[in-house]
């Protein structure tokens, strides 16, 4: 293998070889303090510039109104499945959960912990396809203390691209495979959370944002590492944090707006993901079972007609640079993940390959060659 290297992993993922450079000349000595920045004080001067400018620049790249706080915090996406409920839902209240797939049917089940929780299953067929019903048909409760839905569903590929719009509801949103490929508005969001190996940085950091008046709301007894009031009044420096991953968003943050902020990247993560959707739609030899209105442009899973070809098309694969494109335990088949710092050319080489192992392989079946 001589050629560069291209990583679908699904998380954690590629992180653009700027950033990964960038980390690599400050690793030894940070801005000629003669420390490195793994060894800067989680409560030093120097950190606390990287940290202030980590929020200012994810501020202004997502746009986040004043009366949202930024939380950093840790225990990944699945530390905010307990999170969420455990300081949102006071007073036993009940709480509503979208079922959308594999990762919002998880977080239910944690919620269910902690919480009363209304589990809404929203998915559906249409025209043959996995689809999601409209917002507008989802049966939220009236009494309910927040509605928790995935609008990317990392696993099973499907996207809820609707704005939510519930009124006074507060809505929660777990976003740690979409958060930061495209401008969202903050505003109808009380809580978003995402784990940050997916678009974000490294593992071992997890970004939470939250609307002011959510903070204080907990009346039950919660882990101090999970409590969103405590971390607020502490700028999420109460115990110790990942403080490298946490430079290391910081310089991702820097590399987006670079790249030129979120609509820029949102043009390109369309463009890219168009482009093995369209191979894919011409070429039964591969399979998608997503509805187009709710296909993810972050995960992209998919099939081989002839399933005993995906250890040989993984193989291959991997012999021209394409790693990690097995899909998840859960669901099996093939996987890619085209997150910000995938590069045009890795989804061009991954649509070349797919073609010339179809011409190899898929041509003894008439059903699957090329239209
Ligand atoms: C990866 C992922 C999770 C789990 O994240 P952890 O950091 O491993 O807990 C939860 N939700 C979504 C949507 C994910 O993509």
């Amino acid at each position: 293998m001589t050629g560069p290297l291209f990583n679908f992993g699904a998380g954690p993922a590629l992180l653009p070889p700027a950033v990964l450079k960038r980390a690599q000349q400050q690793l030894l000595d940070w801005q000629g303090c003669g420390l490195s920045v793994l060894e800067l004080g989680h409560r030093s001067e120097l950190f606390q510039q990287i940290t202030q400018a980590a929020e200012r620049d994810l501020r202004d790249l997502l746009a986040i109104p004043k009366e949202y706080r930024v939380l950093f915090m840790q225990g990944g996406a699945r530390g905010q499945f307990a999170a969420v409920p455990l300081n949102l839902s006071g007073q036993g209240r009940q709480a509503d959960y979208i079922e959308s797939g594999y990762w919002s049917r998880c977080a239910a089940l944690e919620g269910e912990k902690y919480c009363t929780a209304k589990i809404i299953d929203v998915r559906c067929q249409r025209e043959g396809l996995s689809a999601i019903k409209p917002m507008s048909e989802w049966p939220i409760s009236d009494q309910a203390a927040f509605i928790h839905y995935c609008p990317n569903e990392t696993i099973n590929g499907v996207a809820i691209d609707e704005v939510p719009d519930f009124g006074e509801r507060v809505v929660v949103a777990d976003m740690s495979s979409t958060l930061l490929s495209r401008p969202i508005e903050i505003k109808r969001f009380g809580v978003i959370y995402a784990c940050a190996q997916k678009n974000i940085g490294p593992a071992g950091i997890t970004l939470v944002i939250i609307r002011d008046d959510l903070l204080g709301r907990a009346d039950q007894a919660l882990p101090s590492i999970l409590n969103y009031t405590l971390m607020a009044q502490s700028h999420s420096l109460y115990n110790t944090p990942p403080t490298f991953a946490w430079y290391c968003c910081g310089l991702m943050f820097q590399w987006l707006k670079a790249q030129g902020g979120l609509a820029a990247i949102a043009l390109r993560n369309q463009q890219k993901a168009a482009k093995l959707y369209e191979f894919m739609d011409a070429h039964p030899f591969y399979i998608n079972r997503v509805h187009p209105a709710h296909r993810s442009l972050m995960n992209i899973p998919f099939w081989l007609l002839q399933s005993d070809l995906v250890d040989l098309f993984l193989q291959q694969a991997q012999g021209v640079g394409l790693y990690a494109l097995k899909g998840h335990q859960v669901v099996g088949g093939l996987r890619a993940s085209l997150y910000n710092a995938m590069p045009f050319a890795g989804v061009n080489t991954l649509v070349d390959f797919m073609s010339a192992f179809l011409q190899h392989y898929g041509s003894a079946n008439p059903q699957c060659g090329g239209r």
